[in-house]
């Protein structure tokens, strides 16, 4: 990197200053809140996250609200989000926070990375924004404006791990008198502009710094997978007395173990009355989904267990920890 340390620092903080998007956990300092907020937001868009914010807190506004919580009420309020493991971990970290440190967050990365579900970059995003410690956070798109910054040759030349050497690149950089603003502005260069597919150099605030200008591509996106899947929506009842059939998923499945969906059909039901089609992306697969109507489709045809499987009563389908695809499909058909 050309040009002085000093500079880059006041540059980066001058333009975060002046340009970051007014977001709710951006107004606090609060360790649960932060922490609440960093943990939504991995691998999860700002806009979608902005959604579940404010009602999370709402239901749970302190550590302690949370770790009495049961486990189906917490999932209930991610329901939609994905990567519903967060959610477990912070329920459990929760509980460790309330019985082992009186309800406050632990003040160091270090302390903070021994709780269920915190590694190093929650740790450090929340020990830097909440309690000054100069920890540097790297997230993908800080990884991103350091590649960028100084060229592929960064992660040639020492034979380190690149995690390694994004981590104590970002440590050199860091503003430690103000480690919690810089690491944020750092984030936000990378997410607005700064970009994977188009980085607007021309108004990047650290540009005199930066060796690639853009030059150096980031990796192309993995292809998506597709699957196709069919689903069923079974109703029965009128207004409030309307009811849904749910299917539970089993403790032991690899993704959303005991979170409740819509009962599962074969694909390509013979006869059936199509309701509708749904798109659903999650991770690096799109699932086109089919949505079957009741009276077209036998319930022997259903997949799964019949045990697994309860008439829900609408008003109640708040409470309940849906599959985000599940949640979709009510909304859709205008029963949530
Ligand atoms: S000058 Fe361009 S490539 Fe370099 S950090 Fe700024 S936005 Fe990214």
């Amino acid at each position: 990197m050309t040009g002085d340390l000093l500079d880059f620092r006041a540059a980066l903080l001058g333009w975060y200053g002046e340009n970051a998007r007014d977001l709710p956990w951006r107004r606090t300092r609060d360790a649960y809140v932060v922490w609440v907020s960093e943990i939504m937001l991995q691998q999860t868009r700002v806009a979608a996250v902005l959604e579940y914010f404010d009602r999370f807190l709402k239901v749970f506004p302190t550590m302690e609200a949370l770790a009495e919580a049961e486990e189906d009420a917490v999932l209930a309020q991610w329901s939609g989000l994905g990567y519903y493991r967060r959610a477990r971990m912070m329920h459990k970290a929760a509980k460790v926070v309330v019985s082992e440190y009186g309800g406050r967050m632990p003040e160091t990365a270090a302390a903070l990375r021994e709780l269920p579900g915190i590694g190093e970059y929650t740790a450090a995003a929340v020990a830097s924004i909440s309690f000054g410690e100069a920890a540097p956070v790297v997230d993908g798109n800080v990884e991103r404006v350091l590649l960028r910054m100084y060229g592929p040759e960064l992660l040639e030349a020492s034979g380190k791990a690149a995690a390694k050497i994004f981590r104590e690149t970002a440590g050199t950089l860091l503003d430690s008198q103000r480690p919690g603003e810089f690491n944020q502005a750092m984030m936000e260069l990378g997410a607005t502009v700064c970009t994977p597919k188009g980085p607007v150099c021309m108004v990047c605030p650290v540009r005199t710094h930066c060796r690639t200008q853009g030059e150096h591509a980031t990796g192309p996106a993995k292809p998506m997978r597709s699957r196709r899947v069919g689903y069923v929506l079974m109703v029965k009842g009128r207004g409030a007395k309307m009811e849904v059939l749910l299917q539970q998923r089993g403790n032991r499945e690899s993704q959303m173990p005991g979170m409740w969906e819509l009962p599962g059909v074969p694909e390509g039901l013979p006869d059936a009355a199509v309701l509708m089609t749904v798109r659903h992306a999650i991770t690096n697969t799109n699932y086109y989904v089919t949505v079957y109507a009741l009276d077209a489709v036998k319930r022997r045809a259903l997949k799964g267990d019949a045990e697994r499987m309860q008439w829900v009563r609408v008003p109640e389908l708040e409470g309940f920890a849906l599959t985000g695809l599940a949640r979709k499909v009510l909304k859709r058909a205008e029963v949530l």
